[in-house]
């Protein structure tokens, strides 16, 4: 007798593995949904997940690491995670899906789009195989905004407020400028970021999420209208080269400035 195979659907809370979601639902109707929840996600996130649960109407299984983000800072040594050194991902969002996966053969589902070629940061585990059906079936960001939009529920949250992932809320991918928002949305959260940070004498013992830039500077009243007036100049350079293109254009544009380095399982 075949072996029974798994089909897996891991959401991130973002528009992409979202839409996947959606456009699955009545196509493979054993799918597994889970969401490797950090305990440090946006708030929105959370919100969002509730609506794609009832609109799919099945469970999104929410995946824990053994031990909160605190814990695990701890054990790292006070090391902040950084893009040189990811360990957030591999502990928090990794490992507990793969705990979930097991041994067994798992089809993996991945919202990797048509109109981009990201590769990512996804688990290589032998018993895994991976696909991308939008990917299979051409589909990109246009048609994923209008996945969402059929649904009825809509492009996630947080774009409202000028963040462009999901993921954690103090996730070192972000912008100098969705820093600044996330002071101005969420002052708690950013506390909270802040708190994390350990600054010292020894550069060896001092550990921000920004190189160089310490909570405690970015959120001063003068690096704040810097950081403002950098990014508008930026925008208007953007808005110059981008007359004639498609408001669908200018989006996958607009991710597509930090999108390189982000990783799948967080952030799709
Ligand atoms: S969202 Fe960012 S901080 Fe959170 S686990 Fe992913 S890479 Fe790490």
């Amino acid at each position: 007798m075949a072996e029974e195979i798994r089909n897996i659907l891991s959401l991130s809370g973002g528009k992409d593995s979202t839409a996947l979601a959606l456009y699955m639902r009545d196509r493979v109707s054993d799918m597994e949904y889970v969401f490797c929840d950090t305990g440090e996600e946006l708030r929105e996130t959370y919100r969002y997940l509730d609506q794609v649960e009832a609109y799919l109407g099945k469970e999104i299984i929410r995946l824990n690491a053994k031990g909160p983000f605190e814990h695990w800072l701890k054990v790292y040594g006070g090391y902040l995670p950084s893009p040189q050194m990811r360990w957030c991902t591999k502990i928090l969002k990794l490992k507990p899906f793969e705990a979930f996966i097991g041994e067994k053969p798992v089809i993996s589902y991945v919202g990797l789009r048509a109109d981009e070629d990201r590769i990512g940061y996804i688990s290589h585990k032998k018993n895994i195989t991976t696909i991308y059906p939008f990917k299979d079936d051409g589909i990109g960001l246009a048609g994923v905004m209008r996945i969402l939009e059929k649904s009825g529920i809509g492009m996630p949250p947080y774009l409202e407020w000028g963040r462009s992932h999901s993921g954690c809320y103090f996730c070192f991918f972000q912008k100098k400028i969705e820093w600044v928002r996330l002071l101005e949305k969420y002052p708690e959260d950013f506390e909270k970021a802040q708190s994390y940070e350990k600054l010292s004498d020894d550069a060896g013992k001092t550990f921000t999420w920004i190189q160089g830039l310490p909570l405690s500077k970015l959120r001063m009243p003068e690096k704040i209208k810097q950081i403002k007036v950098e990014y508008q100049k930026q925008r208007e350079r953007l808005k110059k080269n981008r007359k004639n293109k498609k408001l669908v254009e200018v989006l996958a544009e607009m991710e597509g400035e930090n999108e390189s380095i982000a990783c799948l399982i967080c952030q799709l």
